[in-house]
């Protein structure tokens, strides 16, 4: 008895890692052949502007329609494509989907916002990648102050010289940066001085807890702050109630993100959510 169980044990042990090893595979193998079935698409959560509640964004986030496994979430997915390198066309694919679409609504005459897009790690050491960038504005017609990129901390921190060069070139193009999730990893904002970029997005752990912990109202108040004699922008992440809202406009958090306004949609629920909510006035506010 203690034998078999030992040895299922060892079997169960086994299973879980080959499960997990296959499971990579699975997912991995998959991605190659969504990128080129087309099984992808970009959902857009709306930026508000904190004053008048209006939508002055979006952000693109990525879904995968897997034809077995139904929508499968951005964080199964991308970390499989990031050590695969498939992020390479995956993360093109998005800039050129959202740069699209974009134009098509400001086409259709719908009040003005500034698109952001989130880049992966390996994609932002990718050596072309603000040459990639510049060809799919021109290519879709795109100005670049509409475009904006997500970055994160780690990012930034990972190579300081390269890194510095890239994103002044995006500077010198007109497209905007921002560093998302932010307050998660390891960079001050005294640091953060050092490198061209226009707004914060603050990590919704921070949020979360908002006029219940404390110490979570003294970092945001804090980071909103600095980040306004910085001359940065300031989003948050992840707001979900009224309570929270009230508060960060107290903070004078300019733009806020979450479920209590909309979750992200697909295009065309973005597209009459925008017509509600936008303004014909707000240029890349
Ligand atoms: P992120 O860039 O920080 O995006 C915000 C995530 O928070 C999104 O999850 C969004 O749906 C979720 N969210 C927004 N408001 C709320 C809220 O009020 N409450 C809660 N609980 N969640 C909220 P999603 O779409 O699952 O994306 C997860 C992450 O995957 C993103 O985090 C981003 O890091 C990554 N990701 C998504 N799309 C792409 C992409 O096209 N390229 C790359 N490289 N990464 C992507
Ligand atoms: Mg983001
Ligand atoms: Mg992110
Ligand atoms: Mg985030």
């Amino acid at each position: 008895r203690s034998k078999a169980s030992a040895h299922n044990g060892y079997l169960v042990y086994q299973e879980s890692m080959s499960e997990g090893f296959s499971a990579y595979l699975t997912l991995g193998g998959g991605l190659r052949k969504a990128i080129e079935e087309g099984q992808f698409e970009l959902y857009y959560q709306p930026k508000v502007r904190s004053m008048d509640e209006a939508t002055v964004g979006a952000e693109a986030l990525i879904r995968w329609h897997h034809p077995e496994k139904g929508m499968i979430p951005p964080d199964q997915f991308i970390p499989i494509a990031e050590e695969s390198g498939l992020i390479l066309p995956l993360g093109e694919w998005v800039i050129r989907r959202a740069c699209e679409q974009l134009k098509l609504w400001q086409d259709q005459g719908l009040p003005p916002i500034n698109l952001s897009v989130n880049l992966s790690g390996r994609q932002f050491l990718q050596p072309n990648l603000v040459e990639v960038v510049k060809q799919i504005l021109a290519d879709t017609g795109i100005d670049p102050q509409y475009l904006e990129l997500e970055l994160t901390e780690s990012m930034l921190m990972s190579d300081a010289h390269g890194t510095i060069q890239k994103l002044h070139d995006f500077r010198e193009m007109g497209v905007t940066l921002s560093i998302d999730d932010f307050g998660t990893g390891y960079s001050s904002l005294a640091y953060l001085k050092k490198f061209p970029i226009q707004a914060l997005k603050i990590d919704r752990s921070f949020i979360k807890d908002l006029g219940i912990d404390g110490d979570d109202d003294a970092i945001v108040k804090a980071t909103i702050a600095m980040a306004q004699s910085l001359n940065l922008k300031v989003i948050a992440e992840g707001v979900e109630s009224r309570n929270q809202m009230n508060l960060l406009t107290d903070y004078e958090c300019q733009e806020v993100q979450g479920y209590l306004f909309a979750k992200p949609m697909c295009s065309d629920d973005f597209e009459r959510y925008l017509g509600a909510f936008g303004k014909a006035e707000v240029v890349n506010a």
